[in-house]
């Protein structure tokens, strides 16, 4: 089957990879590089973890994640993850970190927990005094996506995948698996995924009704230098607790300590929409992460980097198949972790045409 994929974050690439693997014709075309600094999946590292809410469809699946990135360790020679554990830190009843807390428990995930002494004792960035229990999974950590994209591009060229980056698709015929290019050139294939990310709507503007797009930035900080080493062994840290959705991505491997917050998260009409952050945008999203840290303000701020994602109403991945072609965002903020397994599940329901099964495996619909 000759089937062309628009779109090469993390999706794109590993539905090239697995089509690949089962001995498929695939064409790669992306607007920018590869990996492309403007995609959800173009930072350096995103977190995988166990701990999921209330939505225990998705902490079942994440099995079948570990399962996925191990299997595109193999055939990539090398592991881009970091199992540095996932740290939760309670800041009041309630509040996002107790609610990670809760479904671990309803999981039977086993955890480590902490009161705030022995957390503060542990990780001595944080202030003992402002929060009221943290909680370790020893399972979960960093993926490194712009290593894995790299990678992931080598390797499809090695196998001969037609790759063409700084190549813009500017119209879709679903009917014809049909993408035209601004060059007025165009691919024609037996099947067509669209895995365009925040850029789906440019495409596809009638499915305004599923996805909205947000804009958010994440900040990258040094920290003093005193704290350097109790960062350097940290682990990613899933919600800090209170009312920001804070979140953190320790520096491994000299990639950077990370800093993002939900609650910072704004609709936008496009997915270029004010990519450029705004002055003092790094200083306030660093401020939300006191309390639970200690000496916040000697925090300096490196890098701020906005992105653009899609969400969905109930935050669970889509899929559409429409004529021959099959539209899959697996976003709402948290689907880089099921990177390697969506490829996997996409390639299968274009094998079985069986468009129904990946809808409910994307939104976690376990029976
Ligand atoms: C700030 C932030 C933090 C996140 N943290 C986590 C996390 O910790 N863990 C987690 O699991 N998930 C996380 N996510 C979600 C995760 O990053 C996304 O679910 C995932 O990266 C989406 O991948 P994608 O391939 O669907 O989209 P993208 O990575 O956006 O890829 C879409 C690609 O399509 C290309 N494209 C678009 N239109 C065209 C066109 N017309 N022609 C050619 N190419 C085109 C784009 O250039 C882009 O490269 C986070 C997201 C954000 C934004």
């Amino acid at each position: 089957m000759r089937v062309a994929i628009v779109g090469a974050g993390i999706a794109g690439l590993s539905t090239a990879w697995s089509l690949t693997k089962l001995g498929h014709d695939v064409t790669l075309i992306e607007q920018g590089s590869i990996p492309n600094s403007l995609a959800a999946s173009g930072d350096r590292h995103r977190m995988i973890r166990r701990a999921y809410g209330d939505a225990d469809g998705y902490a079942q699946t994440i099995a079948e994640a570990f399962d996925s990135w191990d299997m595109l360790w193999d055939d990539l020679g090398v592991s881009h993850y970091a199992n540095c554990g996932v740290l939760g830190i309670s800041q009041l009843a309630g509040d996002g970190a107790e609610q990670f807390r809760i479904g671990l428990d309803r999981m039977g995930f086993e955890y480590e927990r902490l009161n705030p002494q022995e957390a503060a004792e542990r990780y001595p960035f944080l202030d003992a005094a402002t929060f009221r229990y943290a909680y370790l999974d020893h399972d979960g950590g960093a993926l490194f996506s712009e290593r894995i994209a790299h990678d992931l591009k080598a390797w499809l060229r090695m196998r001969g995948v037609d790759i063409r980056m700084h190549t813009k698709a500017v119209s879709i015929d679903p009917h014809t698996a049909s993408a035209h290019f601004e060059d007025g050139t165009s691919v024609c294939a037996d099947r067509l995924v669209v895995t365009a990310g925040a850029w789906t709507l440019r495409l596809f503007p009638a499915l305004a009704e599923n996805l909205v797009i947000y804009r958010n930035a994440v900040a990258y900080l040094a920290p003093p230098a005193d704290l350097e080493s109790a960062w350097s062994n940290a682990p990613a840290i899933v919600d800090i607790g209170g009312s920001s959705d804070g979140y953190v991505l320790p520096p491994i491997d000299g990639i950077g300590l990370k800093f993002g917050a939900g609650v910072l998260k704004k609709p936008v009409p496009d997915a270029e929409t004010e990519r450029v952050p705004v002055a003092g945008e790094g200083e306030r999203l660093r401020q939300l992460f006191a309390p639970p840290f200690t000496r916040i303000d000697e925090y300096a701020v490196t890098e701020v980097k906005t992105c653009a994602y899609t969400f969905t109403a109930d935050q669970r991945f889509f899929s559409k198949r429409i004529g021959k072609t099959l539209v899959v965002s697996a976003c709402s903020g948290h689907g880089y972790k099921f990177g390697a397994a969506v490829g996997q599940r996409v390639a299968h329901a274009l094998e079985t045409d069986d468009d129904a099964a990946l809808a409910q495996w994307l939104r976690a619909e376990t029976a």
